[in-house]
């Protein structure tokens, strides 16, 4: 199986340039005189060894005009026990619910937000509230680990992907239009502001992993959205490429 990888990579590096996959994925192929203020990932520039594919990371917040972002400190977050960053932008988008009672204010959603983010950093012992961002029945999105920092929403898929929670329980009933137009303007913000690919595939919670999250009404809904369950052949490629895992179920 690696030696038809390695064919496929030699064929489209002929094809299409030694420095391509590096660039498919965002980043930029320079030799090591050259300050990368993000991360390096080997193997993507080409078989010459002329250099590493190097990300940069802004980790500046983003504003979205489409959707209220409310901030960690205006929902009353303590500050994570340790982080780790994403390498933007990323192309999974996974959806869940919190399986928690609902709330439809700053004021009830704060109180609920308090209370997941103490069950997941003193009960599950992770290192901040799991999701990147969490959508109240007010259709606000309430910051979470943000755009930028690694999640704890989806085991497996942590460290390439965007977790977005909806605050209830979405077995029998919908969230409310507002909240659904959340999701969807912030994923479109996200594309925009070079976080998630235009091309990203989106899942529920239950499709890779033993859950019933997002809800069964909510996943119905979503198995409607053009993204989901995508079967993007790049992406596909490009992931079994950076972890040696073929993606998405086989891990
Ligand atoms: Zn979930």
């Amino acid at each position: 199986m690696k030696s038809i990888s390695l064919f496929w990579m030699f064929v489209l590096d002929t094809v299409i340039g030694e420095n391509s996959w590096c660039q498919l994925l965002g980043g930029q192929c320079q030799t090591d005189a050259l300050h990368c203020s993000g991360y390096y990932i080997k193997g993507l520039c080409g078989w010459h060894g002329s250099g590493r594919c190097c990300y940069s990371r802004s980790t500046d917040p983003i504003s979205c005009s489409n959707v209220k972002i409310v901030s960690r400190s205006d929902w009353g977050a303590v500050p994570p026990i340790n982080v780790s960053y994403l390498k933007p932008p990323v192309g999974l988008a996974f959806i869940h619910h919190t399986d928690t009672q609902s709330c439809n204010d700053l004021e009830s959603c704060s109180k609920v937000l308090q209370s997941i983010q103490y069950y997941h950093m003193h009960d599950k012992g992770w290192t901040d509230i799991a999701y990147s961002f969490l959508v109240g029945e007010d259709g606000n999105a309430y910051e979470g680990r943000g755009w930028d920092r690694i999640g704890s929403h989806t085991k497996g898929y942590n460290d390439r992907s965007l977790g977005f929670a909806f605050i209830g329980d979405y077995s029998s009933h919908l969230p409310p239009a507002t909240g659904l137009s959340a999701v969807k303007n912030l994923i479109k913000c996200g594309i925009e502001n070079g976080k998630i690919t235009g091309d990203y595939c989106m899942y529920g919670h239950r499709d890779v992993r033993d859950t019933t999250c997002p809800g069964e009404a909510l996943y119905r809904e979503i198995r409607t959205w053009p993204h989901y369950n995508c079967t993007d052949r790049t992406l596909f490629y490009l992931n079994k490429i950076r972890t040696g895992k073929s993606f998405p179920f086989i891990i």
